[in-house]
């Protein structure tokens, strides 16, 4: 009402006033009664608009409210630990001067190209056994398996997913732990592993390094992190990353970024990142590419692995054979692919195809046999590997989840998944653009 009041001649300051008011202005004619019309019409008016602003003003205070509330609850999902950090200071001067920023974030240098129409309707056919239908046949690892070598210098644990304990030429080397109930940064949404850890993290034997591929949640996890920041004494990342691991406290010191075609040594083995085609964030469309994505190259005095990373197909995997390979082993992805985004993962044929160009003599198929990222059935990329292998010649181990394998003396190829329909790659091809 006050608003309302202010905007009339002073002798109308309310309706009190003016009902009862012999000194009514000029302007302001009087009826028979002897009120004053206009000042009547006014106060209705006044009325009228105080009604209005008031409702205006209610509005207002709530979307104010809202909007407060709003930023609040904006300001602690931006706060929320595992969404992790931003690159600044240093790290972001440095990173700025890698050849793949490109502005304000990384880029491929043969971009990914997806079908966006295809990838919402592919959303909406997910394979009816995308997950298992009964917990999958892994093995426990028991700790004491690490207390001594591997008598032939190189072996590998996987551990489901791209989850991986490597140990070569006596150093150890664990891949994109994933200790968590989901691959998200949640503990009640995101896709959910199929089965427990298989070892637990405190039975971990010493390691060189934890090596981390790229900052998505199937392979950067915030909880196994923070269980490992004290314990581990390096962490080795692609550029940015390190800003999530400092965030969640990780000592600076620990953290060891590399661009591609960057090495560490750990003393007698280097440890290369290689070039890969794919991309990161874990806010979606807020730090979209950011931080780099990478692949690594384990060269050892006896012997050479070469992890993939999450990679596409592109030209350059045959240049990393070509500079560092050829290698005993290779631990590519094969799953977790889509038609309507062919360029992000290999897909089982490509993998085949990528394990040629970086010159692998023993393949160990990962990014598969824990997670549902994609719509595929759980089996698929296993059986159309398998397939291919067989008419490419590459050799290909199968150990379940858990298994310790030496690939240089033993090659296990049993069947420890279920006998699943599954899509051939006439049926469901997966063939990425600018691959020559
Ligand atoms: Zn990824
Ligand atoms: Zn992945």
């Amino acid at each position: 009402m006050r608003g309302g009041v202010a905007r009339h001649p002073r002798s109308c300051q309310g309706i009190g006033k003016c009902q009862d008011s012999g000194s009514v202005p000029p302007l302001f004619p009087t009826g028979s009664d002897g009120r004053a019309i206009a000042c009547v019409e006014a106060v209705n008016i006044d009325s009228e608009m105080s009604v209005r602003i008031g409702r205006r003003r209610r509005r207002s205070r709530w979307l104010i409210a809202a909007g407060v509330a709003g930023l609040a609850v904006a300001g602690a999902i931006a706060n929320w630990p595992p969404l992790g950090g931003r690159a600044k200071g240093a790290r972001l001067r440095r990173l700025r001067k890698s050849p793949e920023w490109q502005g304000s974030h990384f880029e491929n240098p043969q971009p990914i190209v997806n079908d966006n129409w295809a990838a919402i309707v592919s959303l909406f056919q997910t394979d009816p056994n995308v997950s298992p239908h009964s917990p999958p046949n892994v093995v426990m690892v028991e700790p004491g398996r690490f207390a001594s070598q591997p008598p032939s210098g190189l072996r590998v644990t996987w551990l489901g997913h791209s989850t991986i304990l490597l140990e070569i030429d006596g150093h150890r080397f664990l891949m994109d732990p994933v200790w968590s109930g989901r691959a998200a940064p949640t503990t009640f949404v995101g896709p959910k592993r199929w089965f427990p850890p298989l070892l637990a993290l405190r039975d971990l034997p010493p390691l060189d390094a934890v090596v981390l591929s790229h900052d998505h949640y199937d392979h950067l996890d915030y909880a196994t992190i923070v269980a490992l920041k004290d314990r581990i004494s390096t962490f080795v990342a692609p550029l940015g990353v390190g800003a999530h691991l400092e965030r969640w406290g990780v000592p600076a010191a620990k953290i060891v970024e590399l661009d591609w075609w960057e090495s560490r040594a750990f003393g007698n083995l280097t440890l290369w990142a290689t070039p890969a085609r794919h991309a990161s964030g874990r806010v979606l469309l807020v730090d979209d590419d950011k931080k780099l994505w990478t692949g690594y190259a384990f060269l050892g005095p006896r012997h050479r692995v070469y992890y993939s990373g999450d990679t596409g197909l592109f030209p350059g995997l045959q240049t990393i054979g070509d500079r560092l390979g050829p290698f005993d082993l290779t631990m590519i992805e094969i799953g977790q692919y889509d038609q309507a985004w062919p360029d992000w993962h290999l897909g089982p044929e490509q993998a085949v195809e990528a394990h040629r160009r970086v010159r692998g003599a023993v393949m160990l198929p990962v990014h598969w046999g824990l997670f549902a990222l994609a719509s595929h059935g759980w089996t698929e990329p296993i059986e159309r590997l398998l397939v291919q292998a067989r008419t490419s010649g590459a050799v290909v181990i199968t150990p379940r989840p858990g298994q310790s394998v030496e690939p240089t003396v033993e090659r296990p190829q049993e069947r420890w998944w279920p006998a699943l329909p599954w899509r051939t790659s006439a049926e469901n091809p997966i063939v990425a653009h600018h691959v020559d």
